[in-house]
């Protein structure tokens, strides 16, 4: 038996409004790293950050890896994530010569757990001479903290502040697709010392591919802008430091510009997936929700569920069913401590990171995704599940 239908995990969602914006790019000749949509891009992300200004970035890892230079990290550091993330995060580490030292996420949010981050802070670590903060095991440097807003909720940041501060360290939050989102009310742009968004394929919005940086000091903002941007000086080929070409393009922007006037409704697109997903599998035993915690305004980026220890499936063969239905379901990250080119990186306690990465099932959330095709994916779910069920 064929079935015609297929319904995609996760699909942009572009129309008229980008074209035309292409178009213009095209009949004005300008389509690479300088134009007028780059400037207005970043104008809109800084307002829906609440910043004074952003710099757009031609990917969320490159926003990640120069964030990390202009925060002080350098080779040989050590800097705090969480294992639970995607190996962008983690990378973007690598790529500023530093390594990650994984800790814990929380099961509440599945971001940073600042009381595991407290310990970590108190017990392994110690003050140098010179006023460094050291893990003792090694006596590297701990440069910064990278917590990740994962599913496009932010990170419990009123807990992991205050121990940044009193520890000295830098903050670089990862919001890849957090854009548009709030914590306790307030908008993402300030909440961290910098902030990273990402514009791929699959985030709330996208430019195809690209990123944002924002932060509460333009002025280091700025040094972010520079710096990806050859840290040239004057318009004659003088640089003043090693920068990178790390800028958007005008054509990526011309998409960013549109898909941003579209931001409020894929979030409340997103919301409303999110919000069906939760109401048609509550009161299972077999399955949870996603965390949604409170002091959050989630842009919902991912809904799913997680399997409990009672599902009678594991993620990959419920993937697989739900794929002979024509329903694009996917297990969700792998804890990076885990990753091959992380095993010998240090590790405090990761035991939740570990505990609920094979158990997380996404599922379709589209922003055009229909109600007719959520109301197949959970009629198809809810039989699946039943039938192992108890
Ligand atoms: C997508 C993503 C990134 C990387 O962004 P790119 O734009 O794809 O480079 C980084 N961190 C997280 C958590 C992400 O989801």
């Amino acid at each position: 038996m064929t079935n015609e239908r297929f319904i995609p995990l996760a699909i942009p969602n572009v129309g008229d409004e980008e074209a035309e914006n292409l178009r213009q790019c095209i009949a004005t000749n300008w389509v690479s790293t300088v134009g007028p949509f780059v400037e207005q891009f970043e104008a809109q992300i800084a307002e829906v950050s609440g910043t004074a200004t952003a710099s757009a970035v031609a990917a969320g890892t490159m926003g990640l890896h120069v964030a990390l230079i202009a925060l002080g990290v350098l080779p040989g550091d050590l800097v705090i994530v969480p294992s639970y993330t995607f190996i962008a995060s983690v990378n973007a580490i690598s790529h500023a010569g530093a390594t990650p030292w994984f800790m814990d996420v929380s099961a509440e949010d599945w971001a940073m757990d600042p009381e595991k981050l407290g310990a970590i802070l108190a017990e392994d670590c110690e003050r140098a001479a010179n006023g460094d903060l050291l893990r003792k095991a090694c006596g590297r440097r701990v440069a910064a903290l990278l917590p990740v807003y994962v599913l496009g909720t932010p990170a419990d940041m009123d807990r992991i502040m205050p121990l940044a501060r009193n520890y000295g360290l830098p903050v670089l939050a990862d919001a890849a697709a957090a854009i548009g989102g709030a914590y306790k009310g307030q908008k993402l742009g300030a909440l961290a010392d910098l902030t990273v968004y990402s514009f791929n394929g699959n985030k709330t919005i996208t430019t195809g591919g690209g990123g944002g940086v924002v932060g509460p000091d333009a002025a280091r903002v700025g040094h972010v802008r520079h710096l990806v941007s050859t840290a040239r000086v004057g318009t004659n080929y003088d640089h003043d430091a090693v920068g990178f070409n790390y800028r958007i393009t005008n054509l990526e922007a011309a998409v960013g510009v549109a898909q941003m006037a579209k931001l409020p409704g894929f979030i409340a697109a997103k919301t409303a997936i999110r919000r069906r997903y939760d109401a048609a599998f509550a009161g299972r035993a077999d399955v949870a929700p996603f965390p949604d915690p409170g002091y959050a305004t989630s842009t919902y980026w991912f809904p799913g569920l997680i399997l409990s220890k009672a599902c009678g499936w594991d993620v990959p063969s419920l993937c697989d069913a739900l794929r002979e239905s024509g329903i694009q379901g996917r297990p969700f990250w792998k804890a990076n401590h885990l990753q091959r080119p992380y095993l010998d990186a240090p590790r405090a306690d990761v035991s939740v990171s570990e505990e609920i990465w094979p158990r997380i099932l996404t599922l379709p959330c589209s922003t055009s995704l229909s109600g007719e095709d959520q109301d197949f994916v959970i009629e198809t779910l809810t039989r699946l599940l039943d039938a192992r069920a108890g």
